[in-house]
C-alpha cells in the first residue's frame, strides 16, 4: 500500500519535531524549483552523490546510483556538484 504523505499545512506549529525520523513521511519535493537529472550511462557508482546528499534523497538499487527520491528531494544541487563524471543536470522544475 502507498503512503499518503503530509505536506507543509500539516506541520506542527512552529515546526517542532515531535516524532524522531518522521521527515520521511513529509513530501517535501514540493520545495523543489529545480530537479535533478541522472545520466545512468555516465554514472560511475562512485556513491560521492550519496553521500554528500543532505535529504538522503540517492536512491541506491543492487549496490548502484538509481536516481533520486523525488518525493523528498528539494533540489539543492549538491549531488549534481559533487559528481565527477557531470553525470547530473539541474533543470527547472515544472510547474
Ligand atoms: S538535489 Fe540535493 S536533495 Fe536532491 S538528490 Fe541532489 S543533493 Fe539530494
Ligand atoms: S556522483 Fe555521479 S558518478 Fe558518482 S554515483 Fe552519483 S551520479 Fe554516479
Amino acid at each position: 500500500m502507498t503512503e499518503t504523505k503530509k505536506g507543509w499545512k500539516d506541520l506542527p506549529i512552529g515546526g517542532n519535531i515531535l516524532e524522531a525520523g518522521n521527515s520521511q513521511h513529509y513530501f517535501t519535493g514540493t520545495w523543489r524549483t529545480y530537479k535533478p537529472i541522472t545520466d545512468l550511462d555516465k554514472c560511475i557508482n562512485c556513491l560521492q552523490c550519496w553521500m554528500f546528499c543532505p535529504d538522503n534523497s540517492i536512491v541506491i538499487k543492487d549496490g548502484k546510483m538509481d536516481g533520486q527520491d523525488y518525493d523528498h528531494c528539494k533540489g539543492c544541487g549538491v549531488c549534481a556538484a559533487i559528481c565527477p563524471v557531470k553525470a547530473i543536470d539541474m533543470i527547472k522544475e515544472e510547474k
